[in-house]
């Protein structure tokens, strides 16, 4: 529901006031040309008109390294899960990342519910933001240019103002009371309308079949052999899995103190496109070449979780492909590989 304007004059008002009560988390440049979401001391630091951050709000959610349960020797032991439900208000959020977070929400809460996961995110404010692509980004191609619904306010630069929407209850409450809301005119409409179209215009990465067609055809390309070419640059980084705002694999290890009497059991991200990530008891290594390790990750991203849930497990962020550093770009991998002889 489009609930009316706010001039960007206004923006730290505005922002102070959906945020009140709540740990506010939002873009910061930390150094010039570098941008990243990060806890902000005030709203004067947050910036929302960036093209994309090495890591993804997701971090705030599903952060990288998290206490899962800490536990307590003695003559009554004690286990303790931790959960962290902290009011938090995570503010300049793009819409591809905004899907990343729906498509967290399903396969985390596919058979049993993450707690963990689900404590930080049922107690985040989401406020999105629109954007403009860079030549990595390919939203427009995987469905993820817009997010209606998938976020709580939404936010679209329509020039001397932002079109303020609000999605949910708790953003129509956040919103509430914020005096300086002015009217949407037919002219702000038309505005915003622009900016979708400039947008997607913008959007470079083109997958050469429908997306639709990603599963059926991948399933014809099984074999790591078929990956080598693709695969050849790769350097086994993981990257690619550290910065996409889907990938959600993690390890689970235990910190035991010197005393031996307590223990912290924790989880921290993991990638499918790391040797030792397929390593089992034994010493086996069941995905033990980079052609069989970007099939596989290629594979889950279009084929495998597609079919199971519904839609591509990518959003077309283009961090994966900003940050390998053998340039290799998911769209040209899988145009690459379904030109190709199965
Ligand atoms: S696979 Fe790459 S482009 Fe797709 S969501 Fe992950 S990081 Fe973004
Ligand atoms: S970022 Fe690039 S080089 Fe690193 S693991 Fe991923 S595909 Fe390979």
């Amino acid at each position: 529901m489009t609930v009316g304007c706010v001039p960007k004059g206004r923006l730290t008002d505005f922002v102070c006031h959906i945020c009140r009560g709540r740990q506010l988390i939002g873009v910061r440049q930390k150094e010039p040309g570098f941008v990243e979401f990060a806890e902000l001391d005030s709203p004067d630091e947050l910036v929302l008109d960036y093209v994309s951050t090495p890591l993804p709000p997701k971090a705030f959610i599903y952060p990288p390294i998290e206490t899962l349960v800490r536990m307590r020797l003695g003559t009554a032991p004690q286990v303790e899960t931790v959960l962290d439900e902290t009011p938090r208000a995570i503010v300049g959020v793009h819409p591809c990342d905004l899907h990343a977070l729906a498509q967290l929400d399903v396969i985390l809460g596919d058979h049993y519910g993450d707690p963990h996961y689900f404590a930080r995110r049922q107690s985040a404010l989401l406020v999105g933001v629109d954007c403009l692509p860079d030549e990595h980004c390919f939203c427009g191609q995987v469905g993820t240019a817009r997010a209606e619904g998938k976020c709580d306010v939404f936010l679209t630069d329509v020039g001397l103002a932002y079109l303020v929407e609000c999605w949910s209850d708790e953003g129509r409450e956040a919103v509430e009371g914020f005096g300086g809301l002015e009217e949407v005119t037919p002219a702000v409409l038309e505005a915003a309308r622009a900016r979708m179209e400039r947008k997607l215009a913008g959007i470079e990465p083109r997958l050469s079949a429908p997306v639709e067609m990603l599963p059926m055809l991948l399933d014809g390309h099984q074999k790591a052999s078929e990956w080598e070419d693709v695969a050849a640059k790769c350097v086994s980084c993981g990257a690619c899995n550290l910065v996409c705002p889907t990938c959600n694999c993690f390890d689970v290890y235990d910190e035991v103190a010197l005393s031996l009497t307590e223990a912290e059991r924790k989880r921290r991200w993991d990638g499918c496109m790391l040797r030792e990530f397929t390593l089992v008891a034994g010493g086996e290594v069941f995905r033990e070449g980079k052609p069989d390790r970007l099939r596989h990750r290629m594979q889950r991203k279009y084929n495998y979780l597609y079919v199971r849930y519904g839609s591509p497990f990518c959003t077309g962020c283009g961090r994966c492909a900003r940050s390998c550093p053998a340039g290799i770009h998911p769209v040209s991998a899988v145009n690459q590989v379904t030109a190709s002889e199965s």
